[in-house]
């Protein structure tokens, strides 16, 4: 079985992108800029925010964090998004989610620049991405990291049935329509199933590739996986287990253990499709950059 190593892909990745950053800067006397705004104080959010602004700060992005209180109103909010809209500096801007109930995740999407999306939740680029316009839009984050190693590993993808499951619109949704456009790395029959699918053991037995994006920790059992097939665990779950400093590790929606004993390939959780997540922002950030600057 084959692990695939997302933690290995991202390192590259960033170090790649450290390079073409260094081109670009060389090139224009300018670097990427990505401004992400947090609102609120929750744990999770806040480590991810830091871990973000390590990363572009290490392939050598400008990167800036907005903190805003927890009570931050949404029209506040929305005249710092159109002023990082108007902002040459700013490539990419990013919204931590979740924000605090006073504020529409929707209404917050719908304001940024599409041209700035470096998350690619904005209609305009998901709608880009459904239609296959793929270097016209910025592909969501997590997706795109999944393309990248399927892409890495050479996984042979032409013709074969892919089983995703989850329909969120951050994962889910743009992932199967991915898999679905006539690209060398997808261009695959593509099943969706969601929670309210009858038997979805007898959906994911058939898939060639199985992508899980569920948030339920080791839902995907080996009986519902075909022998062979290549696995991809988007789950991040926290479980107790007593035996760690914490308290608690962190596991997919596979369960690793028994699914990797009969999967051709499979991402292991930590260390899979995670690390990917942030290089892919990091990416879709320099693109951004080069489309504005046509370099
Ligand atoms: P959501 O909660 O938004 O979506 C979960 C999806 O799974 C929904 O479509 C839901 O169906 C479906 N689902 C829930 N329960 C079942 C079930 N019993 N049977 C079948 N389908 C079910 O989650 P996200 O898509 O945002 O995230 C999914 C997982 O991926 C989470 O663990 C999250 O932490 C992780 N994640 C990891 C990232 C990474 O970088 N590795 C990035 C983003 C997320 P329905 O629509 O019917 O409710």
């Amino acid at each position: 079985m084959v692990i695939i190593d997302g933690k290995k892909v991202s390192l590259d990745l960033k170090n790649e992108l450290a390079v073409s950053v260094a081109a670009l800067k060389e090139q224009t006397g300018k670097a990427p800029g990505l401004t992400v705004i947090i609102v609120g104080e929750d744990p999770a959010s806040q480590v991810y925010v830091r871990n973000k602004a390590k990363s572009c700060k290490e392939i050598g992005m400008i990167s800036t964090v907005i903190e805003l209180p927890a009570d931050t109103t949404q029209e506040h909010l929305l005249t710092i998004i159109h002023e990082l809209n108007n902002d040459d500096a700013v490539h990419g801007i990013l919204v931590q989610q979740p924000m605090p109930k006073q504020i529409d995740e929707f209404t917050i999407t719908l304001a940024i620049d599409p041209a700035k999306d470096v998350d690619g939740f904005h209609p305009e680029n998901l709608g880009r991405l459904v239609m296959g316009y793929l270097d016209k839009c910025f592909v969501s984050c997590t997706p795109y990291g999944i393309l990248e190693l399927l892409s890495r590993y050479n996984i042979e993808t032409k013709g074969k049935h892919c089983v995703v499951v989850g329909r969120s619109n951050i994962v889910g949704k743009p992932m199967a329509n991915l898999m679905l456009q006539k690209l060398k790395e997808t261009n695959c029959t593509v099943t969706i199933c969601h929670s309210a699918t009858p038997n979805i053991a007898e959906f994911t037995k058939q898939a060639d590739i199985l992508i899980a994006a569920i948030g339920k920790a080791n839902f995907i059992t080996a009986d519902m996986v075909k022998p062979g097939a290549v696995v991809i665990d988007v789950g991040i779950n926290r479980i107790e287990d007593a035996s760690t400093k914490s308290g608690y590790r962190l596991v997919g929606d596979v369960d690793y253990n028994g699914v990797s004993a009969l999967a051709s390939a499979m991402t292991p959780v930590p260390g899979g499709v995670g690390p990917m997540t942030i290089a892919m922002l990091l990416k879709n950030t320099v693109q951004s950059f080069q489309r504005t600057h046509g370099v």
